[in-house]
C-alpha cells in the first residue's frame, strides 16, 4: 500500500483578457517574479533560479513568495515602487498577504488565488506512526490514515483502491476532519473563482 501523503499549493487562476481562456499555474516554494507579457499567460520565475532573466513586463514588477501561517497558506505579495497591486479592489502598494480565494489586479490583470491539495490515503508515514487517531486513539499505523492537509492530523480511513475492496478501520466520518473541522479533500482546488 502506498504511504499516506499530503500536499498543499497555491495556485494562480488566470482568468486572461479574453474570457475563454484561462491559465493556471502552481506557485513553487521561494520567491518568484511574476511576469505578464502582452495579452499571453503568466508566467512565474524564480528570481535566483537558473531561469532567472532580467524583468521585461510592461506591467511593473511583483514578487510572490507561498508561506504557511499556522493552518493557512498564504501568499506574500511585493509590489516594486511604481508597479500598482489592488488586492480585493482595494489600492495596495506596498507588501501584501494574501489568502486563498482572494484576488489581486496587476496592471489590467486578474488574477485569482486557489488552493490546491493532493493527499493520498494509505500507511502513515514513519515519523506519524505512533501519532493517535483523534476518532479512536489508537496510533495511525494500525490501519491506513488520511492525512488532513489543514492540520496534519492522521485519521484512519479506508482507502479506496479502484476494486471495491477496502480493509481497515473506518474513523473518517462525514465531510470534515474532526481535529480541526476542515473539509476533507482529496484531490482539488478550493476557492476556486466562479466563472
Ligand atoms: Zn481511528
Ligand atoms: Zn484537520
Amino acid at each position: 500500500m502506498r504511504i499516506a501523503t499530503s500536499t498543499r499549493s497555491v495556485h494562480l487562476v488566470d482568468l486572461g483578457i479574453d474570457p475563454d481562456f484561462q491559465s493556471t499555474i502552481e506557485v513553487p516554494a521561494g520567491i518568484c517574479r511574476l511576469t505578464i507579457r502582452g495579452d499571453g499567460p503568466i508566467e512565474l520565475s524564480p528570481l535566483d533560479g537558473p531561469n532567472a532573466e532580467p524583468n521585461s513586463a510592461s506591467g511593473g514588477e511583483v514578487l510572490v513568495e507561498p508561506v504557511p501561517r499556522g493552518r493557512e497558506l498564504r501568499l506574500l505579495v511585493a509590489a516594486a515602487p511604481g508597479t500598482v497591486v489592488r488586492v480585493n479592489g482595494e489600492l495596495d502598494l506596498g507588501l501584501a498577504s494574501l489568502e486563498p480565494g482572494d484576488v489581486m489586479q496587476v496592471a489590467d490583470r486578474v488574477v485569482h488565488l486557489a488552493e490546491h491539495v493532493h493527499c493520498v490515503i494509505g500507511t502513515a508515514p514513519a515519523e506519524l506512526a505512533e501519532r493517535l487517531c483523534p476518532v479512536c486513539q489508537k496510533p495511525a499505523r494500525t490501519d491506513p490514515v488520511y492525512l488532513c492537509p489543514a492540520c496534519g492530523a492522521p485519521v484512519h480511513c479506508r482507502p479506496d483502491d479502484g476494486t471495491g475492496e477496502v480493509e481497515g478501520r473506518q474513523c473518517l466520518l462525514g465531510r470534515e476532519c474532526p481535529c480541526c473541522r476542515s473539509a476533507v479533500m482529496t484531490d482539488g482546488y478550493r476557492q476556486l473563482p466562479e466563472l
